[in-house]
């Protein structure tokens, strides 16, 4: 216990402080779980693990695929994309202080119709849904 969480699927990097059986076969086995996992999965100490296909669909939608920083970053620093595609839609705030929804590509940030002249983008930061 007091170890890493040991759900393959977990990205909470919180300590197994949950312990709950995993039935295999004919064996049980202990699996140490975190608090956040057991949430997700709705356990309680000493409740059966659900089945492994089960438990990784319910951690995948759980924990985003990537963990972006979920701070503000800036103008200059825009969210990764691969070379000639946009990237994934962001909130971003502007010099005037209004806030878009945008994507970027090679470093250039989509103009909605929207932004008035002069109007550019400050900051931007991961939608956290
Ligand atoms: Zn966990």
């Amino acid at each position: 216990m007091g170890d890493k969480c040991e759900i393959r699927w977990c990205k909470s990097g919180e300590p197994a402080t949950v312990r709950v059986t995993e039935n295999i076969g004919d064996g049980a086995f202990r699996v140490d779980i975190c608090q956040q996992c057991a949430t997700v999965l709705d356990l309680n100490v000493g409740d059966d693990l659900p089945d492994a296909n089960d438990v990784e669909k319910a951690l995948e939608a759980h924990y985003p695929k990537d963990q972006p920083p979920y701070t503000w970053q800036p103008h200059n620093r825009p969210p990764d994309s691969k070379p000639g595609k946009w990237s994934k839609e962001v909130v971003a705030i502007t010099n005037l202080g209004n806030l878009f929804k945008l994507t970027c590509i090679g470093g250039y940030w989509q103009r909605p119709a929207a932004m008035v002249e002069g109007e550019k983008v400050a900051w931007w930061i991961y939608q956290p849904f």
